[in-house]
């Protein structure tokens, strides 16, 4: 197998040496000192000691047992869209499945029913255009949502209609050694903004579809995406919600996270270059220039001061990554 290495490479950068050894007979490609805040929708952040995109399931098998013999940590790097990755940068392994091996996507058809498999580098915006091309609904409620189809399943993103699980048959995982397992959607704990999936990387997803009219289905799928737009300042550098909405002691129910950060009245607050967006207060934004850490300060900030105001202790949505075991 051949080993693609990024001309990137610095000289004396951190990941030479044991990390990059493991990779030397890989087919994947290696991206050394890798500038992964760009990689995120934040557009800012450190960088990874190693970034690597295997070519092949056989590759990212390989490459995985062997970090985990190394005890060599291993992230895995989706869009983006629900990552901060911290100034400090990213220490071990970060693997991105922007291959296309891990980008397929096929669809079976039977009938009056249909279902699809999608490689979890997938993109979620493109998912979506192919869907309505093809006629098939079902999945149209993550209108507007970016990222990966693996991060959607493991985020279990979605929102006001729906979310990822609803429509999720299959998950495939690989563990910490390689291998993989299939799981039915039957066996996973998912909930609210939680996919539920066993500790490992998810390498493809099925989901159920219908076919559907094609204009019908566009015109849902635009209508849920003007709602969305409308709502959230989805120019802006964000990753979306910051928070997740909380349950309400008394009703059981969950409230909006974005309400009580609002009701603070943080809507603006500005800790450098990062602000609390006036258009929707879960939305953490940010100005060009600015960077992971104003970003990470605001957000404690927000966690501090919805505990003073209303007693609710907020809990992040969004995942830091630093220079620490994953
Ligand atoms: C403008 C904007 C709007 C958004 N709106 C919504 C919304 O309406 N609803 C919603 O739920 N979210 C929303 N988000 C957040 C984001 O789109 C979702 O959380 C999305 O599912 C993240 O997918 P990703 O591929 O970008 O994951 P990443 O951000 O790359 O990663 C997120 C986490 O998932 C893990 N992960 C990713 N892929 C895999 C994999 N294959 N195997 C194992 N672990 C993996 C990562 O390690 C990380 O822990 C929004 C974000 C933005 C920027």
């Amino acid at each position: 197998m051949s080993m693609a290495t990024n001309s990137k490479s610095s000289p004396g950068n951190r990941a030479e040496g044991r990390d990059a050894m493991l990779l030397s007979d890989l087919d994947v490609t290696v991206e050394p000192m890798a500038d992964l805040g760009q990689r995120t929708w934040f557009k800012t952040g450190g960088r990874a000691d190693l970034l690597v995109t295997p070519q092949s399931v056989e590759a990212l098998a390989t490459l995985t047992r062997r970090a985990w013999h190394d005890d060599v940590p291993v992230r895995l790097l989706g869009g983006g869209a629900n990552l901060l990755v911290l100034d400090e940068g990213v220490d071990g392994l970060v693997v991105s499945l922007d291959a296309p091996a891990f980008r397929l996507l096929q669809v079976e058809r039977g009938g009056a029913s249909a279902s699809i498999r999608a490689g979890a580098g997938h993109d979620l915006f493109a998912l979506m255009h192919e869907l309505n091309r093809a006629g098939l609904g079902g999945l149209e409620h993550l209108a507007g949502i970016p990222g990966t189809i693996g991060g959607a399943v493991v985020m279990n993103a979605g929102g006001t209609y729906g979310d990822t699980a609803q429509a999720l048959t299959t998950v495939e995982v690989m563990d910490a050694r390689g291998d993989l397992a299939i799981h039915e959607r039957a066996s996973l704990e998912c909930s609210y903004r939680h996919g539920g999936i066993p500790s490992g990387i998810v390498t493809r997803a099925t989901f159920r579809v219908e076919p559907t009219d094609p204009a019908t289905l566009r015109k849902k799928f635009q209508e849920l995406f003007s709602w969305k737009k409308s709502r959230q300042p989805f120019a802006a550098s964000s990753a979306g919600c910051m928070f997740k909405n909380p349950i309400d002691p008394l009703s059981g129910a969950r409230v909006s996270a974005g309400l009580l950060i609002d009701r603070a009245g943080l809507k603006g607050l500005r800790s450098g270059g990062a602000y609390v967006s006036p258009v929707h207060a879960n939305f953490m934004a940010l100005d060009a220039g600015g960077t992971a850490t104003d970003i990470a300060a605001l957000a404690n900030v927000v966690v501090a001061r919805v505990l003073d105001h209303s007693g609710v202790r907020l809990e992040r949505e969004v995942v830091f990554w630093g220079r620490h075991p994953a």
